[in-house]
């Protein structure tokens, strides 16, 4: 009967949940991180926060005094022993930290700029979001720079509110809005947290200032209601082993070490340990577990506490051999023998299988792709699939000779794409070699930091490659056009011909052969200039009524003796022709210009 009381106990014990802070740069990310840490600092050292490998530790005594700021509004008996906090904001990849093929992020805060709304790394931050179904609210930060605000500090926001003068309140209610468009833009629905209908629906918008601590009581109470409610299903603490990997780490003295994050389970020194790495799953013996000194004990610096066992959720340095090509953002499993070893490595193997068959196709030309962590790469496939760009290729490191000897392989079927020659590395280093070797063999290697740079680059490149196709191998097209000439504009007759026309049909372009039909399809010349009200321009169409064209070429021909001003003009087209202009410049022609097309493809007899 204990046991069964104990094991419904159990059940209904809440974990503490992971929370990532996201958002464009400059929002605040770091210093709502650094105010939350403060508050404490009169709570002691027994209901401390501790600050941990990559994440910092707000015990449940911690969340005290913000319930304390949020009594009679937002009231709530706290279930959850505390949070962890991902200490490296904005790092997109631990939105993808993975655990159980889920993501270890339970719940993010996505920070906004009151004063300038959805930002460019907002969106991509958002996008990330929506993409993992990771929970998330909104810091709506920086309330303080509203004219004349009245700060206090850690209010409630709602008190805060309250005391502000008629405009400060206008000016908050107008920025407020305006952020709820642009969401809405986004397709989003989104409210002040304590007039959100529906949670499940609506985003909820908490107004803070990182500065004064405003709205951060609401920041954290709110997410602990969602925690205790809405999320509680994903809290249930698990007797499950359940570790990620945040950051792989060159430690002098210590040598490579990875940082993570233990949410459920124990992990002891000696104990086998598997994870991804760069060249196939990692199979080691933890050497050393470590976290930082406590906060009085900071000043020892570079000092470790040697633990012999940790207990999760808490966030630990494990120092061991082989750990050199760990793969950060990836699942640590524990292994209690040789078996379970076997199955993990097999597990592991399929993590990346998985990702390869839902983004990837060997057989099309396509760009390759390589990241920093599996998060971030999948982050980076999921996007190019939304735009609709082909992958051929993925890696997971640094670039080296033989990812650029993949790329040149993925371009050496039929169908050569200059813009396919590419490969988009994201958060991850190029190699000297790699990129002397891409340049010789004509790979275009672009890197970046923030995924919507790397694609902005991308995209004006695929753009450019297009367009340069377009002028070399569509300078085959030729545009049908039927001119007739302006009585009496003849300004020379022979080579090269000037004489006044007005586009009946088409669009007479530069470098356009011209024959008479009528005459037996005499080539008189291509075109070398037009003219509209005496300016030279590119191209010439009926709404433009007459200009003046300059044709070379045929020599021999002269108007008034070969043909005459009574006499229709037309573009000489070929069947190579019509095919360049149906692969590059379909667009650009109206339906009476393919109309056209069939009408010289009859007179031409071009099957
Ligand atoms: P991050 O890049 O998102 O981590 O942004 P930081 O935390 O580094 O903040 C960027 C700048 O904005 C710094 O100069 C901060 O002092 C300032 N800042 C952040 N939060 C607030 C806030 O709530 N109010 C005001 N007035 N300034 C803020």
């Amino acid at each position: 009967q204990d046991r069964l009381k104990r094991k419904k106990d159990m059940q209904q014990k809440l974990r503490c949940p992971i929370i990532c802070i996201l958002g464009h740069v400059d929002t605040g990310k770091t210093l709502i991180l650094d105010k939350l840490r403060r508050t404490n600092v009169q709570a002691g050292e027994a209901g401390g926060i501790t600050q941990q490998i990559g994440a910092t530790y707000f015990p449940e005594a911690a969340l005290k005094e913000h319930q304390e700021k949020c009594k009679g509004r937002l009231d709530i008996e706290l279930q959850i022993p505390g949070y962890q906090i991902i200490d490296t904001p904005g790092h997109e990849s631990f939105t993808n930290l993975r655990s159980r093929g889920s993501n270890l992020c339970d719940i993010a805060i996505l920070v906004v700029d009151i004063m300038h709304g959805l930002e460019k790394q907002t969106l991509e931050s958002l996008q990330l979001l929506l993409n993992k179904k990771t929970p998330f609210v909104v810091a709506l930060n920086k309330i303080d720079r509203i004219y004349e605000w009245k700060s206090k500090e850690y209010n409630n926001v709602r008190d805060s509110l309250e005391v502000q003068e008629h405009h400060a309140i206008g000016e908050f209610k107008e920025r407020l809005n305006k952020t709820i468009l642009e969401f809405a833009e986004q397709g989003l629905n989104s409210a002040l947290y304590w007039e959100n209908p529906n949670p499940q629906e609506y985003i909820s918008l908490i107004p803070t200032s990182a500065i004064t601590g405003e709205g951060l009581p609401d920041l954290m109470m709110y997410i602990s209601q969602l925690c205790q409610t809405v999320h509680r299903e994903k809290l249930r603490e698990k007797e499950e082993f359940e570790c990620s990997v945040l950051e792989v780490k060159v430690i002098e003295g210590l040598g490579t070490t990875i940082d993570v994050i233990l949410v459920n389970g124990l992990l002891s020194v000696g104990d086998t340990i598997v994870l991804s790495g760069f060249n196939g799953p990692i199979v080691t013996n933890i050497r050393a577990l470590l976290t930082p000194q406590p906060m009085r004990e900071m000043r020892v610096k570079g000092e470790y506490m040697h633990h012999q066992s940790i207990h999760g959720s808490m966030g630990i340095k494990i120092s061991a051999n082989g750990l050199e090509n760990a793969i950060a953002g990836s699942e640590l499993f524990r292994a209690a023998n040789e078996e379970e070893v076997i199955h993990y490595k097999e597990q592991i193997a399929d993590d990346l299988v998985d990702i390869m068959d839902k983004y990837v196709d060997k057989t099309s030309s396509g760009v390759c792709v390589q990241a920093s962590t599996l998060g971030s790469l999948e982050a980076l496939l999921e996007f190019l699939k939304q735009m609709k760009i082909p992958v051929t290729a993925i890696n997971i490191g640094p670039v080296h000779k033989k990812d650029v000897l993949k790329a040149m392989k993925s371009i050496a079927g039929d169908i050569v794409e200059k813009e396919y020659a590419t490969i988009l590395a994201f958060d991850v280093k190029v190699t000297p070699e790699a990129q002397q070797f891409a340049d010789d063999n004509g790979i275009k290697i672009f890197t970046a930091q923030i995924i919507y740079h790397l694609f902005d680059s991308f995209e004006e490149y695929v753009k450019k490659c297009r367009d340069d196709r377009k002028s070399d191998e569509g300078g085959k097209a030729v545009f049908p056009c039927l001119l007739e000439i302006v009585k009496g504009a003849i300004f020379n007759s022979k080579n090269p011909i000037i004489i006044g026309v007005t586009v009946k049909a088409g669009i007479l372009k530069i470098g356009t052969p011209l024959c008479i039909p009528e005459k037996g399809n005499l080539r008189i010349g291509h075109v070398e200039s037009i003219e509209l009200n005496s300016k030279p321009v590119q191209m010439a169409m009926p709404k433009h009524g007459s200009v003046a064209v300059k044709i070379s070429g045929e020599s021999q021909v002269m108007i008034g003796r070969h043909f005459d001003e009574s006499n229709q003009i037309v573009s000489i087209l070929t069947r190579d022709s019509i095919d360049s202009l149906k692969q590059y410049f379909k667009d650009d022609l109206s339906k009476d210009d393919w109309k056209l097309v069939i009408q010289l493809k009859k007179m031409f007899g071009i099957p």
